[in-house]
């Protein structure tokens, strides 16, 4: 195929791909929790999952929202969400939703013996793809606003960003192509094979990575996180990025997002401008405060509103319960997992793990999978990623979450 038929084929997928998530949203999702028309703006991010027998594309997962929560607003017991920008979202929704698949026993996965017990193992027949209507925040959306075709989300006044490291670089940073960023010193976080930045947002500071870092990471250690990780015999790879409304080369876009901490296939990067989202962020348009999450389930399709973290809507004295829990919190998507692996033939690290689920920990689940956590020692390692503290946020006991 030469190389001009070739970009003809990624600029239509690209099309292809606006088309049906920028449709899915205005179609599919519910209105409860989307932007007010004309007066506010969000991201919106979705993951498809292409079939390579049939071609079909098809939204499994999806997600917005631009906040995250401050330093002080953190949860220890998991039923908060920290991150609620697009993207983090919908990669949590896409974990509910491979959830699913596994206990539907859908074709998307195949069952591998090994020596520890049965794993799965993503078909080959099967892709997944991310779209976004923003340039990923951080880097990705420097970059973009360096080549002028879009501005940052979320941008606030620097002496408003927490300086928990100031970091190597003081200084323009560099394109892996040379072109000079401006990287302002409170963002970067980390001194390791390259910065990373915190995540931009207004009041009490974020500990959040940007989602340009978050996607990063992704590419290095999967899609599936470390608990579905633990059924897995590989990582689910994310195959392609496609950015809705910007009028660019996606090289600069490209280089950002496929930097290496170590070996691992790179992500297609794609530029659309066949469509615009109707809740876009515009000067005259506020932020919205209110974060969707949406997952598809076999036949289900489930939404969920949230506001700071919490259910939109919950009333005070149902804080720290269930009924104040969205679905994509840690909390209940843990449980979910752990309600999988009853009903499946799981490795035995995982079963004798659970043998007894009477007091058991988040953090121990997140320890299940050998391949993923020497995976992410290593990159953690290479980046110099900064990790919460296992003790105070992950050590929370997942029985309470019947209480
Ligand atoms: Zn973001």
């Amino acid at each position: 195929m030469s190389e001009e038929v070739q970009e003809r084929c990624r600029r239509d997928f690209a099309f292809k791909v606006t088309s049906l998530c920028l449709d899915f949203f205005d179609r599919s999702l519910p209105g409860k929790g989307k932007p007010v028309k004309g007066r506010e703006w969000t991201v919106f991010s979705a993951f498809i999952r292409e079939d390579s027998e049939s071609y079909k594309l098809e939204v499994v997962a999806a997600g917005t929202g631009t906040k995250s929560l401050g330093i002080t607003e953190l949860d220890t017991e998991g039923g908060l969400v920290h991150d609620s920008h697009a993207e983090v979202v919908a990669r949590r929704a896409l974990i509910r939703h491979l959830i699913s698949e596994i206990n539907n026993d859908s074709d998307v996965f195949e069952t591998v013996p090994t020596s520890s017990g049965l794993r799965r193992l993503i078909s080959e027949r099967f892709k997944f793809h991310l779209f976004t209507t923003h340039p990923p925040c951080g880097e990705a959306s420097e970059v973009a606003t360096s080549a002028s075709v879009s501005s940052d989300v979320g941008e606030e006044p620097a002496n408003k960003r927490p300086r928990l490291s100031e970091g190597p670089q003081r200084s323009p940073a560099l394109a892996p192509d040379g072109v000079k960023i401006y990287v302002p010193p409170e963002k970067i976080v980390s001194g390791g094979s390259f910065p990373l930045r915190l995540k931009p947002g207004k009041g009490d500071p974020t500990r959040s990575l940007s989602c340009s870092d978050k996607i990063l990471k992704w590419r290095h250690l999967g899609l599936q996180g470390s608990l579905l990780a633990s059924l897995l015999t590989s990582e689910i790879r994310l195959s392609s990025v496609t950015i809705c409304g910007l009028q660019t080369s996606p090289k600069l876009l490209y280089n950002t997002l496929n930097k290496t901490a170590f070996q691992c296939p790179d992500v297609d990067v794609l530029v659309s401008d066949n469509r615009d989202f109707t809740f876009a962020k515009k000067a005259d348009r506020r932020p919205s405060p209110l974060s969707i999450s949406y997952s598809r389930l076999s036949a289900l399709h489930q939404t969920d509103v949230s506001l700071e973290g919490r259910k939109q809507g919950c009333i005070k004295k149902h804080l720290g319960t269930r009924k104040a829990m969205v679905k994509v919190c840690r909390k209940l998507m843990a449980r979910e997992f752990v309600d999988l692996t009853k009903r499946m033939s799981v490795p035995e690290q995982v079963s004798s793990a659970l043998a007894n689920n009477e007091g058991i920990r988040y953090k121990d689940l997140k320890s299940l999978s050998p391949w993923y956590n020497e995976g992410k020692m290593k990159f953690c390692k290479s980046l110099n990623w900064p990790r919460r503290d296992p003790e105070t946020y992950d050590n929370f006991i997942l029985e309470e979450i019947n209480k």
